[in-house]
């Protein structure tokens, strides 16, 4: 069985040879179409299509104007494109450690971490659950800090009532085939703010803007080509037609697997608090200390059920430990996550019988590792 297989059939290929039918292949009507997809779909007042989330996180920062000497608060626990994007922009990335049961930043550690060169906190709502967003944007305001969420997991997932993606000033999602909608690659930003979305608007493709009526463009800013293809976007559209279904699906999927782990010793399931809908980007489930991780990933692959990490502990990443001066354990709860959490199969195609397999090969490979 695999980790993850995206949803897709003939609608994919219908929307693809049409834009490909009209020789129109960047940039376009189907983009729009697409933008405005996501943008009714969480509410958002503008929604700007992105080669991937990274280049999204990366924008969104210049619109911010993140740079030399600042500093930006990034959960420790996460893929690191988040704390990348920081350190493309001349910025230090200052790690910060997240809860053990919800795998989100601890906002005592977050308010530990504050200095007065921080000027930005990108929360990351993990595996499709909502970071605590209100204390966090408490914090963000009596520091007059910008808050950029790193949504590219929690595409639908919502905190109280409201979309992921809209609570902060910027939001960035993911369109990686790993998500729960995708365009191959593909990212968007979202904001409400007018001025940052016109920023962006000017830096997604070179800086250029067409005066009314002109017939070529002038360039008014040293921009990037983070643009997403008008056959990445119809992809995108035929998606955004399964989206409700493949979401709904997946968390009948995730509560069934919750409902079967609850007997098995040594796991504990993922939580959805009240007041958050997790989106189930992925099923990650916490091992006991005694049983380890990667044995029982070579256990599950020998029962044929696919499984892996949760995510990474940056700060015990090479690159983090060389630069910053980290030794691995320093945030010992995210290391601790690191090491232990476990991603379990789930997709929306998976039969009626899948999750019982996952936790019955789950419970073998357990016993098997531990005894
Ligand atoms: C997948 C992911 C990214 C990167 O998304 P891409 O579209 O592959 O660039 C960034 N942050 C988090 C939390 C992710 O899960």
């Amino acid at each position: 069985m695999r980790l993850f297989v995206p949803y897709t059939d003939e609608r994919e290929i219908e929307e693809v040879a049409r834009v490909l039918a009209t020789g129109y292949l960047t940039q376009g009507p189907k983009v729009a179409e697409f933008e405005g997809m996501i943008a009714r779909l969480i509410g958002s007042r503008y929604a700007f299509a992105m080669s991937s989330c990274t280049t999204a996180l990366h924008l969104a920062l210049v619109a911010l104007g993140i740079g030399p000497g600042d500093e930006v608060l990034v959960p420790d626990f996460t893929f690191p494109a988040t704390a990348n994007v920081v350190v493309q922009q001349g910025a230090r990335p200052v790690l910060v450690d997240v809860r053990t049961d919800t795998y989100n930043l601890d906002l005592g550690d977050l308010e530990s971490r504050y200095t007065s060169r921080v000027r930005a906190v990108i929360p990351v709502h993990a595996f499709g659950l909502s970071a605590d967003m209100e204390p966090l944007m408490g914090f963000a305001r009596r520091h007059g800090l910008a808050v950029l969420e790193d949504a590219a997991c929690a595409l639908g997932a919502t905190y109280r009532g409201r979309f992921c993606g809209t609570i902060g000033d910027l939001g960035c999602f993911s369109f990686h085939p790993r998500k729960s909608i995708t365009t191959g690659e593909g990212g968007m930003i979202v904001t409400g703010d007018e001025a940052l979305a016109g920023r962006i608007r000017l830096l997604r493709s070179h800086g250029g803007v067409r005066p009314e009526g002109a017939a070529y463009f002038e360039f008014e800013a040293a921009g990037f080509n983070y643009r997403l293809s008008d056959l990445q976007a119809a992809v995108g559209v035929a998606q955004m037609g399964k989206f409700a279904w493949v979401l709904e699906r997946k968390r009948e999927l995730a509560r069934q697997l919750t409902g079967l782990l609850r007997t098995v010793k040594g796991v504990t399931p993922p939580v959805e608090p009240d007041g958050y809908m997790h989106t189930y980007q992925s099923y990650v489930v916490m091992l006991d200390e005694a049983v380890d991780r990667d044995t029982v990933i070579a256990a599950m692959r020998r029962r044929d059920v696919e499984t892996t990490l949760g995510t990474y502990a940056l700060h015990a990443q090479p690159f983090f430990r060389r630069t910053y001066g980290y030794a691995a354990g320093d945030l010992p709860a995210s290391y601790g996550v690191f090491r232990h959490s476990l991603t379990l199969p789930l997709y929306a195609q998976m039969e009626a019988d899948d999750p019982e397999r996952v936790v019955e090969a789950l419970e073998s490979a357990i016993t098997e590792v531990a005894g």
